[in-house]
């Protein structure tokens, strides 16, 4: 079996060239030519050594994803949806801005945390992808946009591991693929421009600190464990105190002096003043273990077995506003993609649900339960 190349950071190219009997050199320029030029065929590989590119056809190949599927909106987002094999899919989501262009990249094909408001949840897990597999989606997209769009320049600047799946718990494909991303022989990527979003995987974020500290970002949800443990069910396993310690140890190697937190705006389920102010209590608080962050509400994407609703704009404004005014900036994610089903898994949620996962999650009832402030923070009046 030949090996794919997409599959290995520059030192385990390295590695492989000197199994080969060539210099790491070697390895560098293989590693240019796959991710800066977006060559796949040996032959076109001028400057390698030419017993070097007689070679690699008997030992390695260079192979993307096939694409099953490309979906284009009208604000210019794109979705593609990739086939893994075994009637797997997973997408990666091109989101255009004018200073920016961002690639939401999948790391496993389906997701074992089964969060409740989630598409790819409810499609149950498959299995986790390869370092080659995550690859292959930036792979494709930064030089299919440079061919659509005739530019050398770099297209997509960003990348967010906030597709399918929950990356840290596919860790070993994962470092390598963010290695990829950020070395200045592939994608030159900064460490600021790459985020991993987590549910809260916790002896992984530490792990992830030492061995690849890129941007965090932490899918909160819920301003309480009793919420969350429905909402996220990983909660279960490491609970918000716990989540909220691991992200304090993660800033000191962070690129950025904060984490961003994500919540799911719910109707009637977390999106309540009362919410807020517990979630400020959460963050501000905690005895003086507050959190530097900033937080990103996102407006909930329906898909029709969540049973869940989209929390109404001006709930949405007035919770962005409560939290803006006791001192914690807040944003609102703009929705992108609307016309596409732009939201993770619901593309691939129409190919398949393998493990009946979707039928589990919605007949199981969310308790809302009165909120409780724990340290009770203020926001200012009359900002609501
Ligand atoms: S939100 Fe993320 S961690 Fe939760 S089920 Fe979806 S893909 Fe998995």
């Amino acid at each position: 079996m030949t090996a794919n190349l997409l599959d290995f950071d520059l030192e385990g190219l390295a590695a492989f060239c000197e199994r080969l009997g060539h210099k790491r050199f070697r390895a560098v320029q293989l590693f240019r030519w796959i991710h800066q030029k977006g060559v796949a065929r040996f032959e076109e590989m001028t400057d390698l050594a030419r017993d070097l590119r007689e070679r690699l056809p008997a030992v390695a190949h260079v192979r993307g994803l096939p694409v099953l599927a490309e979906q284009v909106s009208a604000d210019g987002t794109i979705k593609w949806l990739f086939d893994v094999g075994d009637g797997n899919a997973v997408e990666a989501v091109y989101i255009p801005e004018d200073d920016r262009g961002t690639l939401c990249v999948s790391s496993q094909a389906g997701c074992a945390v089964g969060c409740r408001f989630c598409s790819t949840g409810h499609q149950g897990f498959s299995r986790n992808l390869t370092t080659g597999e995550i690859i292959a989606q930036l792979w494709y997209a930064e030089h299919t946009l440079r061919r659509r769009l005739k530019t050398t320049e770099r297209v997509i600047s960003n990348v967010v591991m906030m597709g399918m799946g929950e990356p840290l718990q596919n860790y070993h494909a994962l470092v390598p693929a963010l290695r990829v991303m950020l070395d200045d022989h592939g994608y030159g990527l900064s460490r600021r421009r790459v985020t991993v979003s987590t549910s809260g995987v916790v002896p992984m974020m530490e792990r992830l600190a030492q061995d690849c500290p890129v941007a965090l970002a932490v899918s909160l949800h819920a301003p309480d464990d009793a919420l969350r443990d429905q909402l996220v069910p990983l909660n279960r396993k490491y609970p918000l105190d716990e989540l909220l310690d691991a992200c304090q140890r993660y800033l000191p190697a962070a690129p950025r002096d904060f984490i961003t937190f994500e919540y799911c705006m719910l109707d009637g389920i977390n999106d309540t003043p009362q919410h807020a102010d517990a979630l400020i209590a959460l963050l501000r608080g905690r005895g003086g273990r507050g959190v530097p962050c900033k937080l990103n509400l996102i407006p909930f994407n329906p898909f029709p077995a969540s049973g869940l609703r989209r929390s109404p704009r001006e709930v949405v404004k007035a919770f962005a506003d409560r939290l803006n005014a006791a001192g914690i900036v807040t944003t609102i994610r703009k929705t992108r993609g609307d016309d596409i089903d732009a939201a993770c898994g619901q593309l691939a949620g129409d190919v398949l649900d393998r493990t009946r996962a979707a039928q589990r999650l919605a007949h199981r009832r969310i308790e809302v339960a009165p909120v409780r402030v724990a340290h009770p923070v203020r926001a200012k009046e009359g900002t609501v």
